[in-house]
């Protein structure tokens, strides 16, 4: 049986060292994915971090040298984190570790606040690919800023804190459903149906018709110093509240909001912090993935090209060398095979919770449209990286051909003349408001990134 290919599992084959490494991760993890909901949160608790692992800011233009660690947040929403080597960049090329840092939700509208009935509520445009559904009847938390004329800008957060109010978007009652549970799942709850419940108390001095919104609009004033019109120039969106919790008796799996892609982002970063390498090294964590990874903090931006350039030039290093001789995980997460949901599955080609890092030579859909296709030389790379480190990984499509399909930022960055690699996290209810993932898997990624950058190029 040594010729075939079979997945592992990471529980399995632990000692009791190794559990306890697991396990102990896992609190880390989930410390950070608490304070990473959206792409400023993540972007700021990374920085936390690196500047607790000695990182220094980067500006552009700005000389740098072997053994520099440096960071560099593109407009609070896209992190780089970058720690210079001794190795020449010209030779070896850079290490580049991407992953992404947004996560669907609902964003508000530039006019959201209206009062129906005595109720005031927000309204809600989706942001990533949801199912509408599962976003009624949870606790909502609402995030983000607002900037206040003259460019003042206020920070909202509002639902995490024990004692904090939650949002919450309503849906009928099974008693009245008939007509509702008819429908298809998904167009029975439509977008314009995700409103989110926040106040009640009418206003005394208003007339009836808009008390409870001149009571909110109060209220916020009070609080924010924001007015109505200040929402046109906000960033504010509606996450699941509450803390990634332990799942199953066990306790192998977490329950949280926004595993992807934070679970790839995280054991990218603790890679780069311990690991012990000459080479160069950048992890990338970008906004905008679940939108198209458009715009100028999208993995499609050209920030990345700047910043690489600019360590080049600062190197003396031509970058066309640097781009060709370098490499590049572009990690996200892959979808988990589900006994419950076998039909959309094909097993032989799928991963499994606890099985460690998944590693996909393509993504895509239909005939895998929008993939970059890692080459088969690309690929024996990172399998001879991971098995001389003793990593288990395995592989993964997403799911049986036609049953759907997606992509990751892989593209973008392989456009960019890089060799890149897919390799990811496996997740449970993926896009769900809340993911299930293995402690096993966010540690074995962690050993993966850590062997990739400790490898030679
Ligand atoms: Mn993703
Ligand atoms: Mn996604």
């Amino acid at each position: 049986m040594k010729y075939e290919y079979k997945v592992k599992n990471v529980y399995k084959e632990a000692d009791e060292k190794t559990m306890k490494d697991i396990f102990d991760y896992a609190e880390g993890y989930k410390k950070f994915l608490f304070t990473s909901k959206t792409e400023r949160g993540a972007a700021h608790s990374a920085e936390a971090l690196a500047v607790a692992n000695g990182y220094k800011p980067f500006t552009f233009g700005q000389k740098v040298k072997p053994g520099d660690k440096l960071y560099f947040i593109n407009r609070d929403k896209n992190i780089f984190l970058m720690r210079i080597g001794k190795n020449d960049l010209e030779k070896c090329g850079m290490k580049i570790m991407v992953a992404h840092v947004d996560s669907p939700r609902l964003d508000l509208k530039p006019n959201p606040l209206f009062e129906e009935d005595g109720i005031a509520f927000l309204k809600t445009h989706y942001y990533g690919g949801i199912k509408k559904y599962q976003w009624t009847t949870i606790p909502l938390a609402l995030q983000g800023v607002v900037m206040l004329p003259g460019g003042k800008k206020v920070e909202v957060s509002v639902g995490e804190e024990d004692d904090d109010p939650i949002f919450y978007i309503t849906d009928l009652l099974p008693h009245l459903s008939q007509e509702q549970n008819l429908k298809p799942l998904g167009s029975a709850i439509t977008g314009e149906n995700l409103n989110a419940l926040i106040a009640t108390v009418p206003d005394g001095e208003e007339d009836e018709k808009n008390a409870v919104k001149a009571a909110v609009l109060n209220l916020l004033h009070d609080k924010y110093g924001i007015t109505e019109v200040d929402f046109e120039t906000s960033e504010l969106c509606f996450v699941p509240a509450g803390k990634p919790r332990d799942v199953g008796f066990d306790r192998s799996l977490i329950y949280a909001y926004g595993h992807d892609d934070k679970v790839c982002a995280y054991p990218e970063m603790t890679a780069l912090f311990e690991c012990d390498s000459d080479e160069t090294i950048m992890a990338v964590f970008a906004d905008k993935e679940e939108t198209g990874s458009y715009g100028v903090t999208g993995m499609q931006s050209r920030v990345i090209s700047d910043v690489i350039d600019s360590i080049c030039a600062s190197l003396g290093a031509n970058p066309i060398l640097v781009r060709y001789k370098s490499r590049c995980v572009s990690a996200d997460v892959t979808a988990a095979y589900d006994p419950i949901y076998k039909d959309v599955y094909e097993k032989r080609n799928s991963s499994f919770v606890g099985c460690g890092a998944a590693l996909s030579k393509y993504t895509g859909a239909r005939g895998k449209s929008g993939t970059s296709d890692a080459s088969a030389e690309t690929v024996a790379y990172f399998r001879d990286v991971f098995d001389a480190a003793g990593v288990i990984w395995q592989t993964g499509e997403l799911g049986r051909i036609d049953a759907g399909g997606g992509g990751t930022v892989a593209v973008y960055i392989a456009n960019l003349g890089i060799d890149t690699c897919d390799v990811g996290v496996p997740v449970l209810s993926m896009h769900a408001p809340y993911e299930v993932i293995s402690k096993a898997d966010v540690y074995s990624m962690h050993l993966a990134m850590k062997a990739f950058c400790e490898a030679h190029n």
